[in-house]
């Protein structure tokens, strides 16, 4: 119950999210998660999916599919 860490981890690198960057650790994994939003292929992290071969078709853009959106609470 001892929880004073931050409101969670990283889903890139699960690094302690920071607040400036959340839900991420820092504007690397921001970038990250950005570009893989982009490219249309959200890879969860620990998922590999490697399917950057312009198919967008098996690609459901399935928004609540997020590992960690616990980032919108604050306490
Ligand atoms: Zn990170």
């Amino acid at each position: 119950m001892a929880d004073e860490r931050p409101k969670g981890k990283c889903p890139i690198c699960s690094e302690p999210t920071d607040a400036h960057y959340r839900p991420f650790c820092s504007r690397r994994c921001a970038d990250i998660d950005l570009h893989r939003w982009l490219s249309g292929g959200y890879a969860i992290a620990g998922r590999d999916d490697d399917d950057d071969m312009a198919s967008n078709e098996a690609a459901p853009k399935s928004e609540a599919e997020r590992p960690d959106d616990d980032f919108r609470s604050s306490d």
